[in-house]
C-alpha cells in the first residue's frame, strides 16, 4: 500500500491541510501514520471516500460531532442519520420561515379601516365571520371608543381622559395593534400581543411628553388574535370578551375594576355592583404614566363558537340575560351587533357603545357577507 502525504490527500479529497489537522484532532478522520520526527501525516488512498463524505457533510452544515458519527457508520446507518438530521433542519427552517414572514409583515405594517361591515376570513379549516358596530350613545359628545376588525385581529379599546384625550389614546393603541393583523405563527401569538401592548404603552407615554394636555389619557384594550385554531387574548381594563359555546355564555375576561375586586373578595354582592358609587373606577388600563400588566391567554377556537368583544357601554347598559339572548338567537353577526347596540340605547345609552361579534365556522360555510 502506497500512503499519500497530507498535501496529496488534501488535493485529492478537496479538504484543506488545516481541515485535515482539525479532523485528526477531533478523531473525525485519522491519518494511518504520523512520522514521529517531522509530525507529517500519511493517509491511505482508501480513506478518500470517507474524506469526501466529510467534506460533503460539512457543506450541508452538519455539526462535527454528527459528522463523526455518520462518516464512521456503515452506509445504511449513515443514510438514516442523515435523514434524521435533515428532518430536523427542515422543521427548524419551517418554524423560522413562519416567524420571518410574520416579522416582515409586522415591521412593514399593514393597516385597514374600521367600519360597520361584516367580513370573512379563512384560516385552514376554520373561518371567522365577524361584524363591528360602534355608537356614540345618547349622553356623550364624542365617541372615545375605538375598534378594529381585520382578517386575523379583533380589538376594542375604550378611551378615557376627556378633551379628546380618550379618543387619542384608544386610537393610538388600536393603531399599535394593527400590524399584528398578519400571519402570526401560533407559537408567537402571546409574544406578539405582549410586544404590541408594551409598544402601545410607550407610545402613550411619548405622546403625553410631547403634549402635556394628554397626560391624563388612558384606554382599555380587549383583543383577539387568530392563528389557525389558536386564539391569543389580551385584556386590560373593563371592556370584555364573551364566548358563546354550546348554547352557554362565558365571560372570558376579568374586569380590572374596583367593584370586581370587591366582588372577588366577597365584600359586595353581584346585586350591589350596579349601584356601587365606585362602579366606574378602573384599576388597570393603558395609561401615559404607569405600565400596568395586561392579562394574556391562549385559547382554542372551535367551529360553532361565537365571540363578543364589547366596551362597558354595552355591558353596563344592557343586562347579561338580554345580551345572551341576542347572541344565542340572532344568527347573522352584523344583525347581532346592531341588536346589541339597540339594547344599550334602550338602556339609556349613557356611554359610547362598541361591539364586535365573531363566529367561528368551517371554512367551506363562509361566504362573502355584503357590507
Ligand atoms: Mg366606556
Amino acid at each position: 500500500m502506497e500512503l499519500m502525504t497530507s498535501g496529496e490527500f488534501a488535493r485529492a479529497s478537496g479538504l484543506s491541510r488545516k481541515a485535515l489537522r482539525l479532523y485528526d484532532e477531533l478523531d473525525l478522520l485519522r491519518p494511518v501514520a504520523t512520522d514521529p520526527g517531522s509530525q507529517y501525516r500519511f493517509y491511505d488512498p482508501a480513506q478518500l471516500e470517507q474524506a469526501r463524505l466529510v467534506a460533503w457533510l460539512r457543506r450541508l452544515g452538519m455539526p462535527l460531532a454528527a459528522i463523526r458519527e455518520a462518516s464512521q457508520a456503515p452506509p445504511a446507518q449513515a443514510a438514516a442519520l442523515l435523514t434524521a438530521y435533515w428532518d430536523q433542519v427542515e422543521a427548524e427552517t419551517s418554524a423560522r420561515r413562519e416567524l420571518a414572514a410574520f416579522l416582515i409583515g409586522y415591521l412593514s405594517g399593514k393597516g385597514s379601516a374600521m367600519g360597520s361591515t361584516a367580513m370573512n376570513k379563512t384560516e385552514g379549516t376554520l373561518a371567522i365571520r365577524y361584524a363591528v358596530q360602534s355608537d356614540i350613545g345618547l349622553q356623550r359628545d364624542e365617541n372615545e371608543d375605538a375598534a378594529y376588525a381585520g382578517e386575523r385581529l379583533l380589538a376594542v379599546a375604550d378611551g378615557m381622559g376627556g378633551h379628546a384625550g380618550g379618543e387619542v389614546a384608544s386610537a393610538a393603541v388600536i393603531d399599535a395593534l394593527k400590524p399584528l393583523d398578519t400571519q402570526v405563527p401560533a407559537g408567537e401569538l402571546l409574544n406578539a400581543l405582549d410586544h404590541a401592548v408594551r409598544q402601545a404603552s410607550r407610545t402613550l407615554a411619548e405622546m403625553a411628553q410631547a403634549d402635556p394636555a394628554l397626560s391624563g389619557m388612558g384606554t382599555t384594550l380587549t383583543a383577539l388574535l387568530w392563528s389557525g385554531s389558536q386564539l391569543g387574548l389580551v385584556h386590560i381594563g373593563d371592556s370584555r370578551a364573551y364566548l358563546l359555546r354550546d348554547g352557554k355564555i362565558f365571560q372570558i375576561t376579568h374586569d380590572h375594576t374596583m367593584v370586581q375586586t370587591l366582588l372577588d373578595d366577597g365584600k359586595i354582592t353581584a346585586e350591589e355592583v350596579a349601584s356601587h358609587p365606585q362602579r366606574n373606577l378602573i384599576l388597570r388600563a393603558l395609561t401615559t404614566k404607569q405600565a400596568y400588566e395586561a392579562d394574556l391567554q391562549l385559547r382554542e377556537a372551535r367551529p360553532g363558537d361565537r365571540y363578543l368583544l364589547c366596551s362597558d357601554g354595552l355591558h353596563d347598559a344592557a343586562d347579561a340575560a338580554s345580551i345572551s339572548t341576542v347572541l344565542r338567537t340572532v344568527a347573522d353577526p352584523d344583525q347581532a351587533a346592531k341588536e346589541l347596540i339597540r339594547l344599550a340605547i334602550e338602556g339609556g345609552g349613557p356611554d359610547n357603545i362598541t361591539c364586535i361579534v365573531a363566529d367561528v365556522v368551517p371554512a367551506e360555510v363562509a361566504a362573502p357577507v355584503p357590507a
